[in-house]
C-alpha cells in the first residue's frame, strides 16, 4: 500500500535525523565572559585558558578567579588545585 506524501516526508525527516544530517539542538552556546574587574570581554571555551591567563596576569594578586569571572571555570584552575 503506497504511503501518502505526508508520511513519506515524515519518514525522510526521521531518516535525516538518524543520519545526523538534519539540524539538531546540538549547537554550541556562543557565550561571553566579562571580567568584572576590568570589563574585558572574552569568548568562553571549554577550557577557558584565555580567561584564566587574563585573570592570572592582570588580577591574580588582587582578585580570585571567581571574583573576576563568576560562574566560570577553567581547565587551568582545576590543574592548579591539585
Ligand atoms: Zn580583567
Amino acid at each position: 500500500m503506497p504511503q501518502s506524501k505526508k508520511d513519506l516526508r515524515k519518514l525522510h525527516q526521521k531518516q535525516k535525523v538518524a543520519a545526523g544530517v538534519a539540524p539538531t539542538e546540538r549547537k554550541a552556546p556562543n557565550t561571553q565572559a566579562v571580567c568584572t574587574a576590568c570589563r574585558a570581554q572574552f569568548r568562553t571555551t571549554k577550557r577557558n585558558i584565555e580567561i584564566y591567563e587574563h585573570w592570572e596576569q592582570r588580577h591574580g594578586t588582587t582578585h580570585t578567579f571567581d571574583q573576576c569571572f563568576p560562574g566560570e571555570t577553567s581547565e587551568r584552575l582545576g590543574a592548579a588545585a591539585q
